[in-house]
């Protein structure tokens, strides 16, 4: 039985314009698969997919046969993140603790607070690895922009020193305040993950039993499939424009996040330089990773967690994820190798003989 609430759900009628979290060019490349639905044929899934919400593409299925409603209050609950977590939208709640870094607090929703209290968390955890506060250099490199160039050295070495999670205080009544001017707040590297855990809790009050919703290849699954066997997720090849999966991962509920270098990047001499940044070096991070997964329950954190453990590496970005409960990985090395936590061994499966499954 279906129901719907929309008014628990901020701006779930509003009528949205379409807009996307990058005004620019953006590179999105499926970074999963769903391998192997041979035995499911008699429940037939409903897709809906909507391109540009996150600035992504964004794909959800659902295996009982939803109504309309069902996946337009999902949808509308991904926008109203966007409207209030954007970076790229004036009027977001972001933009406006942006503007007003090193003057004055600004007020922000639950929700935005709450999502800024986790990705803090996940900055002190992973030592700064993943930092809120790396907007100055997202702006600088424009990756996904078609202003994308290396910068000058000094022009790095500015917009590193504006970065320090440190330096975000969450206070009193939601109050949000950058310490100093010209920081900024960018939550490309969580948002997508936590609108994952939001739409699935939509879905879910909804009546939806089992779903696989894809967020620009963040994964969120619920319920197993309809026959009673685990999702069968494939990781895409993290190869520039490859196709195919390298492995297989098996879960009934949870969240499955990529954070790779091959997802968005531009070659400037030769040399490619990818989205996402070491707060240490002010370059993209260059860790011998080419991709991680992690596979965790909540999706807000396996996003906040992929990010972070790309930039650490493989041995630190383990021993980031022993020191978390429930958190799950996947690590691909520039050679090839492929690495993955205890705890998910046996639901990991390699597919392909191009990389080396290398056991801990
Ligand atoms: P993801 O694909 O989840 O790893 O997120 C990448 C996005 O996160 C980038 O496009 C930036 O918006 C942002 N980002 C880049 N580097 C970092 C970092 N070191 N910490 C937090 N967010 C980052
Ligand atoms: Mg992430």
């Amino acid at each position: 039985m279906y129901k719907l609430q929309c008014t628990n759900y901020k701006l779930c009628s509003r009528r949205r314009v379409s807009r996307k979290w990058s005004p620019y060019l953006y590179i999105v490349i499926c970074t999963f698969y769903i391998v192997s639905l041979a035995g499911c044929a008699s429940t037939q899934p409903e897709s809906r997919t909507r391109d540009g919400l996150l600035g992504t593409v964004i794909t959800l299925t659902l295996y009982d046969h939803a109504p309309d409603a069902v996946f337009g209050a999902m949808f509308d609950r991904i926008g109203a993140i966007e409207d209030e977590m954007s970076v790229n939208l004036a009027d977001s709640e972001i933009s406006a603790v942006n503007a007003a870094a090193g003057l004055k607090s600004v007020t922000v929703s639950d929700e935005t607070f709450a999502l800024l209290r986790a990705a803090r968390d996940i900055a002190a955890l992973s030592d700064g690895a993943f930092d809120p506060t790396v907007e100055p250099l997202v702006k600088l490199w424009g990756i996904g922009t078609p202003d994308a160039h290396v910068p000058l050295p000094e022009e790095i070495a500015a917009a590193r020193a504006l970065i320090g999670y440190r330096d975000l205080t969450l206070g009193e009544d939601n109050g949000v305040f950058l310490a100093r001017e010209n920081m900024g707040l960018d939550l490309g590297g969580i948002a997508k993950g936590y609108a994952g855990d939001e739409v699935l809790r939509v879905a879910r009050e909804a009546g939806v039993q089992h779903a696989v919703l894809d967020l620009g290849g963040n994964i969120v699954v619920c319920g197993g499939r309809p026959d009673g066997k685990p999702w069968r997720i494939g990781l895409k090849n993290p190869e520039p424009g490859a196709d195919g999966y390298f492995g297989v991962v098996s879960l009934f509920d949870g969240a499955v996040v990529t954070s790779g270098g091959y997802e968005r990047y531009f070659i400037e001499d030769g040399v490619t330089y990818h989205h996402i940044f070491d707060p240490q070096t002010g370059y993209p991070a260059d860790s011998g990773l080419k991709a991680v997964t992690i596979v965790d329950d909540n999706s807000t954190q396996a996003d906040g967690l992929s990010t972070a453990c790309f930039v650490l590496g493989l041995t630190r970005g383990m021993d980031l994820l022993g020191r978390i409960d429930g958190a799950e990985g996947v690590f691909v090395t520039d050679d090839n190798k492929v690495y993955v936590t205890p705890g998910l061994a046996d639901r990991f499966e390699m597919t392909d003989g191009a990389y080396e499954f290398m056991q801990n």
